[in-house]
């Protein structure tokens, strides 16, 4: 029994994790390819600059039962441990899991390589490792997000940073006269290391609207009274499972909890008020965050259980309140920006309407015209597998193996397993990760991909043990 794992990043490695402790069969061996970079780090946690912090804390990030692993793990390498890491350190982690499973199992090898084709005959997969034709009873995708978005059209431009990871490469011969475009994660990653590492001037900073993610607050347990498993499940069974149930239980919920709605409403567009506000009140703004996180956690499961018409309703109405309250960043790094702004380092330009290239960069926004050297692109990434350049998705949706998911990334069924137009439910080809995103909702965290893949473990044990059912697709 031949398994490949294509991607050795946060869902490859968490889900090898849960399978070397499940025991699979001797006879079972795993191939893992990602490129030498990427092994066990993924592409969030590559070797780069450690002001680019994990804005998650470091006692949610364990790739391990025991939740105290990685601070454990920090400590005895040395590191001083904050409430934050950097992300650099979590790819070390990552990347020491990763092999120290490799280490204890003969079966499980890793190889440095970049699948671009993969084919599939029905029972069997085939494709090219090296120079050397494989075969796999077995495949998981864990190969994370598609590429970069270029709204304005300007790759291939001189001085547009199409992708600026890693920045300690990308952004380091950088100098006056910046914008970055995106204020998200990866806008502030390209902050902080032009301001703090860099030590330029001033960076300004533009986007279609003024919002910067919230900043996170105090750590909440929450046991949730009527937003529950069971509650949902009766829901389905009575066939009252709708948008407008669900949405009256969240409030119900929130009430209970005794977390004001009009927290969703507390930006006020005056991006210092803003950040201030969260950081001044980490209790209030922690317990929504938390509380967000466990409703997440139950109800991703039954979201592709809305019709599709509600679950764009989701996505157009609800979804912008919840997810500027789900990746919040650190407080540290909601100081720096307070204390940019204030100061005149940084300057944030909404409304961006256009970017041209004549001799400079003309950025039009607010009827306005700025004239940059460089630009920085942080629009985020690409979600839509028919449009995608990345070469092996490309080649799969080619070959019908694959087919989108309505709200972005590719479809699969609620084990994971992938849904092809020419074969369907492909029960020996699984998939998980950023690219599933429109079927895992917000779970896109790393303790959120830690806890799934366990599910998918056991699937992928079963099917392992079971070659007979590979051969059947639904
Ligand atoms: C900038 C950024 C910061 C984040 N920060 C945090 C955080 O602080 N805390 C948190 O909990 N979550 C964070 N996340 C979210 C979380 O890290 C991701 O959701 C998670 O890494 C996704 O896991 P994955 O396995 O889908 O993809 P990845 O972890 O990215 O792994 C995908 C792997 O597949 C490889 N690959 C791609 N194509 C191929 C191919 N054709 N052949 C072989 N290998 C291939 C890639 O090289 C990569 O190593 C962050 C995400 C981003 C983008």
């Amino acid at each position: 029994m031949r398994i490949l794992f294509i991607g050795a990043g946060v869902s490859s490695t968490s889900l090898l994790k849960h399978l070397s402790e499940l025991k699979l069969n001797e006879n079972v061996a795993i191939d893992v390819v990602d490129s030498k970079n990427h092994i066990g780090r993924g592409q969030a946690y590559i070797e780069d600059s450690d002001v680019l912090r994990a804005n998650v804390p470091v006692q949610e990030m364990s790739l391990d039962k025991d939740a105290t692993h990685y601070e454990r793990w920090l400590k005895e390498q040395g590191y001083v441990v904050d409430r934050f890491s950097s992300r650099r350190q979590f790819g070390e982690y990552m990347e020491d899991v990763l092999m120290s499973i490799v280490r204890a199992n003969d079966n499980i090898q890793v190889i440095k390589d970049k699948i671009e084709h993969l084919d599939y005959d029905g029972q069997l997969f085939h494709c090219q490792i090296g120079n050397k034709e494989k075969c796999y009873d077995i495949v998981y995708l864990g190969i994370g997000m598609l590429e970069y978005m270029d709204p304005y059209e300007l790759k291939g431009m001189e001085n547009f940073i199409y992708n600026p990871y890693p920045i300690i490469k990308e952004l380091k011969d950088v100098k006056q006269n910046v914008a970055i475009v995106g204020t998200g994660l990866s806008g502030i990653d390209c902050l902080r290391y032009l301001l703090i590492e860099r030590n330029l001037g001033k960076v300004y900073m533009f986007n279609r609207s003024n919002e910067l993610p919230a900043v996170r607050g105090t750590h909440y347990d929450f046991n949730f009274e009527y937003f529950t498993r069971d509650t949902l499940l009766k829901y389905v069974q009575d066939e009252q499972f709708t948008l407008e149930n669900v949405k009256s239980l969240f409030i119900k919920e929130m009430r209970y909890q005794e977390i004001s709605l009009e927290l969703f409403e507390r930006k006020s567009g005056d991006i210092i008020k803003d950040l201030q506000f969260d950081v001044d009140h980490p209790d209030t703004v922690g317990k929504l965050e938390y509380f967000l996180i466990e409703f997440n956690k139950i109800f991703t499961p039954f979201l592709h259980l809305l019709s599709k018409a509600e679950q764009k309703k989701l996505f157009e109405e609800y979804q912008p309140y919840i997810s500027s309250n789900y990746s919040p960043m650190p407080r540290e790094v909601a100081t720096h920006i307070i204390e940019w702004l204030q100061s005149g380092r940084l300057e944030m330009i909404e409304d961006l309407e256009k970017i041209e290239k004549k001799e400079l960069f003309i950025l039009t926004a607010d009827e306005k015209q700025y004239e940059m050297d460089v630009v920085i692109n942080a629009t985020g990434t690409n979600m839509d597998i028919t449009s995608t350049k990345e070469p092996l998705v490309q080649h799969l949706y080619m070959k019908k193996l694959i087919e989108p998911h309505h709200l972005g990334g590719l479809k699969v069924d609620s084990h994971y397993h992938v849904v092809s137009p020419k074969y369907g439910v492909i029960k020996n080809f699984f998939a998980f990760g950023e690219l599933t995103i429109g079927m895992t909702y917000l779970s896109n965290a790393v303790f959120d991909i830690f806890d799934m893949t366990r599910e998918i473990a056991i699937e992928i044990k079963q099917t392992a043990n079971n070659p007979a059912k590979n051969k059947k697709t639904d």
